[in-house]
């Protein structure tokens, strides 16, 4: 029997381990799949229901840390993880995503000898200034195995020397979950419960720090978001951070009623608002990813992307931190010129077990 350890810290990380760890089903009678949790984002609305709607098995391993700066969160995760590979000897460590857990886990584990599989490995912002973007790279650098979402990432690893052996272009785990859960995502009753109708509202969510942690910047993005909110109300799941900054900066006066404040939303009715919204203005990742998928408009408000096939392929359209141009973006696209878009390679929701099917046969090697 072979063990491996998948270390999760984030909401997107947790929507990314459900379908690998699904598809470590059809090996159960070889391969012990655990998962650690390393508590990065804890509380329930960030953490536990996604455990609970993407059915994943409670965590095998808590190691509750939370909070604190950037070195001591890493450090902490490293501490406390060393102590459980120690333990646990498993063969290998899967690690997705760019959060601070994915590096403090990767580092740990290759200094201890392990094999470490990164998942979504190869995508690049070019902008150093991205806590994930310093993540990705070093995470990348030290993994065994390199699992690609898109071709940009392949062309990424290739120019920074990873050898091709371990490189594999498995796809999108995030559409995976997505793909899986579109029959509960339809049947989400949250556009009734919050008196909205189909192709009638924007959706919009912003937690980058590079937006909300300036306080300027921060509230030219809520004068724009009440500028277009005279188009059709705005469904705003606000992120923790972007809360917390909004009340320390004394900007809380400046949303109108129309745009709608909620706590961080679940996963099926965020998917489901995404789905049937006329437009989406964010500076996430993988909702990038899930508006291409679904053929949504998005409007990204960010300088780049690590995902750049959702501009070329995709939905996407990406404006910068110009705030003006963002909204005037907007506008276009609801007065009915939206971007058509096509789904990429690889998004198909089979990704999880081409990995699974690598990582075995790696393992038996
Ligand atoms: N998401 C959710 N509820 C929310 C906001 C986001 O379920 O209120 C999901 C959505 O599927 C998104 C994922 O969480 O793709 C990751 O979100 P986030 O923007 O936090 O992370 P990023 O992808 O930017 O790292």
């Amino acid at each position: 029997m072979k063990k491996i350890i998948s270390v999760v810290g984030a909401r997107p990380n947790f929507i990314k381990i459900a379908p690998i760890h699904k598809a470590f089903l059809k090996y159960k009678s070889s391969i012990h799949h655990l998962i650690c949790h390393t508590g990065q984002h804890f509380d329930t609305k960030m953490s536990s229901v996604f455990f609970d709607e993407l059915e994943i098995p409670k965590p095998d391993f808590s190691l509750g840390i939370g909070g604190g700066s950037h070195a001591e969160q890493t450090a902490r995760i490293m501490m406390a993880f060393e102590k459980i590979l120690l333990q646990e000897k498993p063969d290998m460590v899967i690690v997705p995503g760019d959060v601070n857990s994915t590096l403090a886990a990767s580092l740990t584990a290759v200094k201890l000898h392990i094999p470490v599989a990164h998942v979504e490995a190869g995508l690049r912002s070019f902008d150093r200034d991205m806590p994930e973007e310093i993540n990705r790279i070093l995470t990348d650098e030290i993994s065994d195995l390199l699992f690609v979402t898109a071709k940009s990432g392949m062309e990424n690893l290739r120019k920074e020397g990873m050898a091709a052996s371990r490189m594999f272009f498995t796809g999108n785990v995030m559409i995976d979950s997505l793909v899986h859960y579109l029959p509960k995502i339809e049947q989400s009753d949250i556009l009734s419960t919050l008196g909205i109708k189909k192709q009638k509202y924007i959706l919009s969510t912003f937690h980058r720090p590079s937006n909300v942690d300036h306080p300027e910047r921060l509230q030219k993005i809520l004068e724009s978001m009440k500028r277009l909110a005279t188009s059709l109300p705005i469904i705003f799941p606000i992120h923790p951070r972007t809360r917390n900054n909004i009340k320390d900066f004394g900007l809380e006066n400046i949303l109108p009623d129309s745009v709608i404040l909620l706590e961080p939303i679940g996963y099926i009715d965020f998917l489901a608002l995404t789905k049937e919204a006329a437009l989406v203005m964010t500076d996430s990742g993988g909702i990038q990813e899930e508006t291409t998928f679904m053929g949504v408009p998005c409007i990204t408000v960010r300088n780049n992307t690590e995902r750049p096939i959702t501009c070329e392929a995709g939905t996407n359209f990406l404006a910068g931190q110009d705030y003006t141009k963002a909204v005037d973006k907007a506008f276009e696209i609801l007065s009915g010129n939206p971007k058509k878009g096509t789904i990429p390679k690889g998004w198909d929701g089979k990704a999880a077990s081409r990995i699974v099917d690598i990582i075995v046969s790696h393992l038996n090697a």
